[in-house]
């Protein structure tokens, strides 16, 4: 299946924000869409409530944020409560996120034919980026010519605001120095990619290879789902 193709036709009868034949750009989550999804969330989670707890505050009103803005409503509080504390936790609860991070970064790897993948898109003058909540050591360790391979590599350190916050597409489209989301494609397997792309006026494309099912992507307004990312040019 390759969407600059063979799906223009079936594309356009779903109206796509523009037209998908001159797409100039597309942005792509990592792990779960161009990676195994291999970061235990979970152990993330459950390792920051407790860090949460000796620090003396109350999980229950943390513990439904996502890892990195539960770390930043808890180090909040604390510098209302006890301002010493906020810092070491903010240290702390980073420093916990990616030790996971790496950990699933070391038994990581990119799905087979992503490398490929990218070469074809630029062969089409088709810019590309990363966009990331992940760590940038842990992206480079699991694809560590990954600077060569896209044109932009947006994670965490390098965004004021992270996904789902549409700030974090809307750096790297000023990275690929496009003025709009109008002719890009955001690509991911989360609903927080979706909602995200559909915030910047992108294209929105579900994958079924790491976090999502279909349905749950569908909810969140995709305009196609694939089974792999490959399959937009494969
Ligand atoms: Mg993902």
């Amino acid at each position: 299946m390759d969407i600059f193709s063979n799906q223009k036709q079936s594309l356009r009868t779903m109206e796509p924000p523009g037209d998908f034949g001159s797409v100039t750009a597309i942005l792509f989550d990592f792990d779960g869409t161009l990676a195994h999804l291999n970061v235990d969330f979970g152990a993330m989670k459950s390792g920051l409530l407790s860090l949460l707890s000796g620090y003396g505050l109350d999980t229950g009103a943390f513990k439904n944020l996502y890892a990195l803005e539960m770390i930043e409503a808890a180090s909040e509080e604390l510098k209302q409560k006890r301002a010493a504390d906020s810092d070491s936790f903010r240290t702390q609860g980073l420093a916990l996120i990616k030790e996971i991070e790496m950990e699933g970064a070391r038994k990581g790897c990119l799905f087979a034919g992503v490398e490929e993948m990218f070469r074809v898109l630029k062969n089409r003058n088709i810019k590309t980026s990363i966009v990331t909540r992940n760590c940038f050591d842990a992206v480079n360790c699991i694809c560590p010519d990954i600077e060569s391979r896209c044109d932009a590599v947006i994670t965490r350190e390098f965004t004021v605001r992270v996904k789902p916050h549409p700030g974090h597409l809307a750096t790297a489209l000023e990275r690929l120095k496009i003025g709009s989301g109008e002719r890009t494609v955001m690509a991911g397997d989360h609903p927080m990619d979706i909602n995200a792309g559909r915030a910047v006026g992108a294209y929105t494309i579900g994958v079924l290879s790491g976090f999502s099912t279909e349905d749950l992507l569908r909810d969140a307004g995709a305009d196609l789902i694939m089974e792999k990312i490959t399959d937009i040019v494969f």
